[in-house]
């Protein structure tokens, strides 16, 4: 079932240790077919050298196997979640990229500081809150996937596609698992960029409002004129 989806969701996979997001086994990226409510994502600990389409595991909602001989990643409750609080998205993904990462251990959101960002991600990058112990105690994956909600109340989720988590990493999703993909990649790289814009200039203010507006606008919406037509 879903064969297409589970090439695609492996295809993705191994572009996240081609754009040096990941090491050994750390990562996944999933996918969710909308029409069935199945999501394909990456198999528990299996090395990317070894992994083949067929090794992608078929869960639904619940968190069920439905296809696949192999348990699905550990993070999958966190995937379920944000396909839940998250309607309009079709793919997640989940790194340790460095220096999102080194974002989410410091407790600190990215702030917009230019054009790369604004491009793709409208307005600051938010930090999660931690997570309690209680929370941790009894369904971590799934209580990180709803900090990651509470974040966004109110929030857009498809105009700022990415999130990390505090002490933790980033999440970032797509409206399928390539966009999702190319998210974690520029976001690995804007993150690079702020944490070199505060090294440089610790004082560094976020790019001004209009000119976050019209790189973010130009790229997305009614009004989008980026590109070809
Ligand atoms: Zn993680």
């Amino acid at each position: 079932m879903l064969e297409q989806l589970k090439q695609s969701v492996f295809a993705a996979n191994l572009a996240l240790v081609k754009h040096g997001l990941v090491l050994f086994t750390w990562g996944n990226v999933s996918a969710i077919d909308r029409d069935s409510g199945l999501i394909v994502i990456k198999p528990s600990g299996v090395a990317y050298e070894r992994m083949t389409a067929d090794d992608m595991a078929v869960v639904d909602t619940d968190g069920k196997r439905v296809e696949g001989k192999l348990s699905p990643s550990s993070d999958t409750p966190t995937h379920i979640e944000l396909y839940k609080a998250f309607p309009k998205i079709g793919g997640v993904v989940h790194t340790h990229s460095t220096f999102a990462t080194a974002f989410a251990q410091s407790g600190r959101a990215i702030a917009c500081f230019g054009t790369t960002h604004a491009d793709y991600f409208r307005g600051a990058i938010a930090c999660t809150r931690a997570l309690t112990k209680a929370e941790m105690e009894k369904d971590y994956e799934r209580n990180t996937g709803l900090v990651i909600a509470e974040a966004f109340k109110g929030g857009d989720y498809a105009a700022c596609p990415a999130a990390l988590i505090k002490s933790h990493a980033p999440f970032v999703w797509g409206k399928d698992e390539n966009e999702a993909v190319h998210n974690a990649v520029v976001l690995e790289e804007i993150a690079k960029m702020a944490y070199l814009t505060q090294t440089l200039n610790p004082k560094a203010e976020p790019a001004d409002g209009h000119l976050q507006d019209k790189h973010y606008y130009r790229k997305h919406g009614a009004n989008a004129y980026y590109g070809q037509k």
